[in-house]
């Protein structure tokens, strides 16, 4: 059998790994260049490869070809491979051709990678020897080759999951779902729910479906479509029967006649967004019979991840906080609903077609400054014109977080929470977090 693999950074160096494990015939095409540690990897491992071009005599005769998520469709030589009905999938789903082990799949607008996290955090935590991997960490496909673990908890976008065939997660969790990345889905939003959906299209009545049960877009899709999994809900509004749901003090889960209570002021991470992460991933830990002390401390004691409400610094009794990971406004929408003091908040970027209207009134009732950080900020300047006192435009992140402290006041907290892409001004989210952890790191 003839796998190739189009593009060579991690999911696709580590699916070429796993191919030629199994006996595959491998070859690896990117059209851009391929970092050397990877090419080390493909010459140590005597697997073919190219870059800077796709040649297609070596591509389209290929029994199978497993697609990186960053390649669009829409490019030529997906569109040949689809022409001559060559299969492709995504990395996901050709690993879990040979992993048959216990398959945690998290996906959602928002939430996903803390959630991961978070799930990952509590079974370890309990004993189990668990690997994370998808959209987050190291290559899924590698992780299987080198064979360590016993089960995954893997984050899976909308992109993972329009890949995959046979993949079948023993417990799925659908965070929440808004409108994002409606670009490669022709600006279409039912087909966007569809693909997230399609996490439960292989699961059976033994698995588990854990969904956000206030959530329009979920619950709506539930009543109008058939799972085979067993549903479990949880909610911040409502009781639950059978599943989780949180009132101003605790998070309680009923799963399989057993209570779990946990209350929120023990939670190591803030705002109601993270209460809904905590019931998802204490729900999966309940499934898998973990101990509810060990639950409760790890829930206490989860670290948090980098650029999503990460506190910085306290400087002069003003918290710095980088939620740069914030590229929608759902994201935003909670950060902003988490602030307890006045905030100065840093926002802007690539628009996607943003909708600020929504956060209207809590930019009314905690945000005291804007600070619009982005080539274009007029969409952002027009939203909230009237709405507060004093907005400042920069193109530099170190000017935005001077004038943020100029602004800031004891007691206030300086809040980067873009609602936008990064790729104006930075190379990523990660780039954008960095450099603002440094430009307060400098005050
Ligand atoms: P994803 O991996 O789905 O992008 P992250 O966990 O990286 O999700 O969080 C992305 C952004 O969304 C961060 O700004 C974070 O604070 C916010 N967020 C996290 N969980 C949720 C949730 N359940 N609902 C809405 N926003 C969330």
């Amino acid at each position: 059998m003839r796998l190739v693999v189009l593009g060579g950074g991690e999911s696709g160096v580590g699916t070429a790994i796993l191919g030629k494990k199994k006996g595959y015939e491998v070859f690896v095409s990117d059209y851009g260049e391929i970092k050397n540690n990877y090419k080390e990897v493909l010459i140590l491992n005597q697997i073919p490869w190219e870059e800077k071009q796709h040649t297609e005599e070596l591509i389209l005769n290929a029994d199978v070809v497993m697609k990186s998520p960053g390649i669009p469709d829409k490019s030529n030589i997906v569109k040949q491979l689809k022409n001559n009905n060559v299969p492709i999938i995504s990395e996901i789903e050709f690993a879990s051709q040979f992993n048959d082990f216990v398959t945690i799949g998290i996906t959602g607008s928002n939430g996903k990678t803390t959630t991961t996290m978070l799930t990952h955090h509590l079974l370890k935590q309990g004993g189990m020897n668990i690997g994370i991997a998808g959209n987050i960490g190291k290559s899924y496909a590698w992780q299987v080759a080198e064979n360590k673990f016993e089960a995954y908890v893997l984050e899976l976008s909308s992109f993972q999951l329009d890949g995959i065939v046979n993949f079948r997660p023993h417990i799925a969790v659908m965070t929440n779902i808004s409108p994002d990345h409606l670009d490669r889905y022709n600006y279409d939003y039912d087909l966007y729910i569809a693909a997230k959906f399609r996490i439960t299209k292989n699961q059976t009545e033994d698995d588990y479906f854990i969904y956000d049960d206030d959530d329009e877009a979920i619950v709506k899709w539930l009543s109008e479509n058939e799972i085979k999994a067993k549903k479990i809900p949880f909610s911040l509004v409502k009781k639950i029967e059978e599943g989780a749901y949180a009132d101003e003090k605790n998070i309680t889960t009923h799963i399989n006649n057993d209570e779990f209570i946990m209350p929120i002021n023990e939670l190591a991470l803030e705002g109601k967004h993270n209460v809904k992460n905590a019931m998802a991933a204490t729900t999966v830990a309940q499934l898998m019979r973990i101990r509810k002390e060990t639950i409760r401390e790890s829930l206490s004691n989860f670290q948090g991840v980098e650029h999503r409400l990460e506190k910085v610094l306290k400087i002069q009794n003003v918290q710095y906080i980088n939620d740069s990971k914030a590229t929608n406004v759902n994201a935003t929408f909670f950060a902003l609903d988490s602030m307890n003091t006045p905030t100065v908040w840093i926002v802007g970027g690539v628009d996607k077609g943003n909708d600020y209207s929504e956060l209207m009134p809590l930019v009314r009732e905690k945000v005291k400054g804007i600070i619009c950080l982005g080539v274009d900020n007029s969409k952002i300047m027009k939203a909230f014109e009237d709405v507060v006192d004093v907005m400042i435009e920069t193109t530099s992140m170190t000017d935005a977080v001077k004038i943020a402290q100029r602004m800031a006041e004891k007691g206030d907290t300086v809040l980067l929470s873009p609602a936008c892409a990064s790729f104006d001004l930075f190379e990523n989210y990660e780039d954008r977090g960095k450099q603002f952890k440094n430009a307060v790191q400098n005050l």
